[in-house]
This record gives structure tokens, sequence and C-alpha cells, in this order.
């Protein structure tokens, strides 16, 4: 099954008098359960595809089909609703919400998007923290946790309403090779466990190595395609 779909996509923008072309007439696939990696330089292009997979952003030209939803035709209050119920980020620089416990961190999208009683709230965010190694750590706040346990709380948060797509930009690019290899081994635990499809972007050719479907930007441009279509 075909979980996003792009077809002739195009973005650019305008700064004043001068436009700069992010994305050009870019088309592919993706599949329901991958594990796929968009891979260039930076200026490439990256965050802006994922912005728009994400419905931050409209493109300018091209369809765009999310989870059986045409996005490009969506306003703002579908595609925020849209994006609490389908999909989950992992943003670089973790955007944890330092008043908040770990505990509070991974509850949030719960509050925003679920209308269900604390303890289910409860049993699912302990669940998750399990999960990813951080339960010991639920009280602590971000600023208390080192940046690879942060990262884990990211990936807590973005699977915990149980979304259908993680989109997560450049998620290894402040971490050590280590703690690089075992964020991917945990989001590709959590593929083989809950099913979920994920598309994440690097730059960094070893971290390539581990995704199964490789798209690759360049100057706005998809020049190869990997893996099975
Ligand atoms: P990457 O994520 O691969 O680094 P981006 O999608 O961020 O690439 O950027 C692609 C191109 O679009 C670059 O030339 C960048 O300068 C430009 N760009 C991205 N966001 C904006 C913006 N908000 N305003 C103007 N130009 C932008
Ligand atoms: P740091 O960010 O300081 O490098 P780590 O995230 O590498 O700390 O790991 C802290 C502890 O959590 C280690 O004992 C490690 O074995 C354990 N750990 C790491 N990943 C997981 C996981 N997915 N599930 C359970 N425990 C984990």
């Amino acid at each position: 099954m075909i979980l996003i779909k792009a077809d002739r996509l195009s973005k650019s923008y305008r700064t004043g008098e001068v436009e700069s072309i992010a994305l050009k007439n870019i088309s592919f696939s993706v599949q329901s359960g991958a594990f796929a990696a968009i891979v260039g330089p930076s200026g490439s292009g990256k965050s802006t595809l994922l912005n728009l997979i994400g419905c931050l952003d409209h493109p300018d030209q091209g369809s765009l089909l999310v989870c059986d939803t045409n996005v490009t035709s969506l306003s703002r209050t579908e595609a925020a609703d849209f994006r609490g119920k389908n999909i989950g980020f992992i943003f670089q620089d973790f955007n944890l919400i330092p008043v908040l416990t770990v505990f509070e961190n991974v509850e949030y999208p719960l509050l925003m998007v679920r209308n269900w009683p604390a303890a289910k709230r409860r049993e699912r965010v302990l669940q998750m923290l399990e999960a990813v190694g951080m339960r010991e750590q639920a009280d602590k706040k971000p600023d208390q946790i080192s940046g690879g346990q942060k990262q884990r709380v990211a990936v807590a948060r973005a699977l915990v309403g149980e979304p259908r797509l993680v989109l997560a930009d450049e998620p290894t690019a402040n971490l050590d090779h280590d703690t690089a290899y075992r964020i991917l081994t945990l989001m590709k635990q959590m593929r083989d466990n809950f099913g979920t499809t994920f598309l994440f972007s690097t730059h960094d050719p070893k971290i390539m190595q581990e995704a199964e479907q490789t798209f690759m930007l360049e100057d706005g441009h998809l020049t190869t395609t990997g893996g099975a279509q």
C-alpha cells in the first residue's frame, strides 16, 4: 500500500526580489511500513519536502497524497487536525518543552488530539517511555538528561499518538555515532513493532545506508531513487 505519493511537486521561496527554487518537479512514492531516507547536501530541499508532507506548508504546483488524503488542498485547521491524527514529528533540535517533565512532554500530543481519560494516557505514556528505555527518567526535566536521551524522548513523543507516519528532520544530526545508530535502531524497532512508516532526512552517507529506500535530492531535483518502489 502506498502511504505517500508525490506527483510533480514544486516549491520556491521568494524573499523580496529573489526567488529560490527549493523543489523542482519531484515525483516519488513511499510504501506503508517503509524505513526511508531523503538524502542530500544542506540546502538541497530536504526540510522543504518534509514540511510539505507534514502539511506545514503548501506546494506551488503538483499533487501530494499522504495517508489517502490530498494534503495540497487542506485549510490550516484541517491540516492541524490531519497532522494530529496521522503524523508524528521528530525535530532536529528535539523541541522538548523545558518546563515539562519527560512524562509530560510525551503526554502532550495526547492532550492535543485524543480525548482519553488520565489513567489511559498514563498507561500509554509509560508504555512508550519503556519502549525507548526512558521510563526511569519520567520525572526529570529535559535539562537533566543527555542529548541521546532527549532524542529518545522525542521518538516516544512522536509515536505516542500511534501515527501512521513519522517524519524526522535530520534526527541524528547532533548526535555522536553510537547514539545516532541507537536512535536509528530504535526507530526501526518501532517500525517493526507498530508498523509505523518512517521517513527521515540526513546528509550523512553512513546513516543513509541504514535506510531501506533512499531518495537523493540535489538542488531541488530528485536524482536517484533506490529500494522497493
Ligand atoms: P535542506 O533541508 O536540504 O537543507 P531546505 O529545504 O531547508 O534544504 O532549503 C532548500 C532551499 O530553499 C535552499 O536554497 C534554502 O535556502 C531555501 N529556503 C528554505 N526555506 C526558506 C525560507 N523560509 N525562505 C527562503 N528560502 C528558503
Ligand atoms: P547517552 O545519551 O548519555 O549516550 P544512552 O542513550 O546511550 O545515553 O543510553 C543510556 C542507557 O539506556 C544505556 O544503559 C543504554 O544501554 C540504555 N538504552 C539505550 N537505548 C535503549 C533502548 N532502546 N531501550 C532500552 N534501553 C536503552
